[in-house]
């Protein structure tokens, strides 16, 4: 692919947030438009479920059709054992949008990445932006093709997408606070031939933090824990076998659904799952979105719709902002922290609903909100596992 040396914008990443950025700058502008990813969707991704709310966006980024060609699996719901040891359901059936999903995770992140191509936007894969400066009011982006093949190339505007470590933000020394630490421990399973796919999300909660189970495309099933760093860290539960004991000693529901399913060898994965938002989420010429600017909780099944949200919302600003309102960036980064302290209470509201373990440290520590007010004087993120 030919790549220019000089972009009006370049997006540092190539997820949900880059490519919900791209595409949409793209309908609202004509603006020169450079996507850098370091991967190249080939590897297992973190995070499958998302809410029937999303076709909405899907609609505004013109992607709606196609999306649904890729026939990711219908998700009808939830069942939880949450505040109680019987299962309880939140059923989409009553939901006017219809049906969620449980996606094939590196598919749908392929899909994104061809849809900006399809549009003509320059699409770079397996390059990694190493370093970054200002020179003469122009950002000067220095990146590294994977044969080791280094440049750079010159942009009006950055927008960092690149993920919980917020790569240029963090450059740019804009900070995190982190509001909650946890780790997420995923494994997966291959469902047996024939055997019909559960189309709910299950739920349940343990003294030591809880697990899901989501059925996903190709016979595949993802188990979960989220626990704290240091449970997860003293008990080992990084090795399968630890993992195991401790789901089929603790859990009523969960095990005894996947019992039959067969573990993928060397599946396990370890993820930081912090609540996080940066106390500068724009500068100039800048902005952060998607995971870069915040990160939530996955019981909030919210990561990828939020991603996609702010991705269009930033979008909207940077076409305001080429236009000569430089405050919508100020308005940009306003949205993202009240859309990080709403999140704050819903995610608090869903803690207290589990008082079964008065003592717990993991249930006490997360029952009480405290409100973010978008400056850097909590704890740095701590992004060692
Ligand atoms: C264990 C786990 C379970 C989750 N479950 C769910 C769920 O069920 N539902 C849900 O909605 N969300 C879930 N999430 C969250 C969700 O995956 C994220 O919120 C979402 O991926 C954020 O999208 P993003 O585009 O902001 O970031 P990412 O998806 O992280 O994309 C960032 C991209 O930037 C690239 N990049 C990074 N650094 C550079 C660099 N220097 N140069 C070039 N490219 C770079 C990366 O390769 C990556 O492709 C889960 C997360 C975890 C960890």
């Amino acid at each position: 692919m030919n790549v220019s040396n000089k972009y009006d914008v370049i997006i540092i990443g190539g997820g949900p947030a880059g490519c919900a950025t791209a595409l949409m700058l793209n309908r609202h502008s004509n603006l020169n438009i450079l996507v850098i990813e370091k991967g190249h969707y080939a590897t297992q991704r973190a995070g499958e479920s998302i809410p029937p709310d999303t076709r909405l966006l899907f609609k505004q980024l013109h992607i709606w059709e196609e999306f649904l060609s890729d026939n990711h699996d219908p998700c009808l719901g939830s069942r939880s054992a949450w505040g109680m040891p019987e299962l309880g359901y939140n059923d989409f059936m009553l939901n006017p949008m219809g049906h969620g999903w449980h996606l094939n995770r590196q598919k749908f992140d392929q899909f994104l990445c061809h849809q900006v191509q399809a549009c003509g936007i320059d699409f770079l894969q397996d390059t990694k932006v190493y370093k970054s400066g200002f020179k003469n009011k122009k950002h000067q982006i220095s990146i590294k093709v994977k044969n080791g093949f280094t440049f750079q190339i010159e942009s009006s505007f950055v927008v960092d997408a690149s993920g919980i470590n917020s790569t240029f933000a963090k450059r740019n020394n804009s900070k995190k606070i982190t509001d909650d630490e946890m780790v997420c421990i995923t494994s997966f399973y291959q469902r047996r031939k024939n055997s019909l796919p559960d189309k709910l999300t299950l739920l349940e909660a343990t003294e030591y933090g809880w697990w899901y189970a989501a059925h996903l495309p190709e016979n595949r099933i993802a188990v979960a824990l989220t626990c704290d760093k240091s449970f997860s860290k003293f008990y080992k539960i990084n090795q399968h076998k630890n993992w195991i004991k401790l789901l089929k000693h603790t859990t009523k529901n969960i095990y005894k659904n996947m019992q039959s399913s067969q573990y993928i060898q060397n599946s396990i994965r370890i993820n930081l799952v912090n609540s996080c938002v940066l106390d500068k989420i724009a500068g100039q010429s800048w902005l952060a979105t998607g995971d870069a600017a915040c990160t939530f909780d996955p019981i909030s099944a919210g990561g990828i719709y939020k991603a996609l949200t702010h991705g269009i919302s930033a979008a909207k600003s940077i076409c305001q902002y080429f236009d000569g309102k430089v405050m919508s960036l100020n308005n940009y980064e306003k949205l993202v922290k009240s859309d990080f302290n709403y999140y704050l209470q819903n995610k608090t509201h869903l803690y207290q609903l589990e008082n079964r373990w008065q003592n717990s440290p993991f249930w006490k520590h997360r029952q009480t909100y405290k409100k973010s007010d978008g400056v850097a004087h909590r704890q740095i993120a701590d992004l060692t596992l």
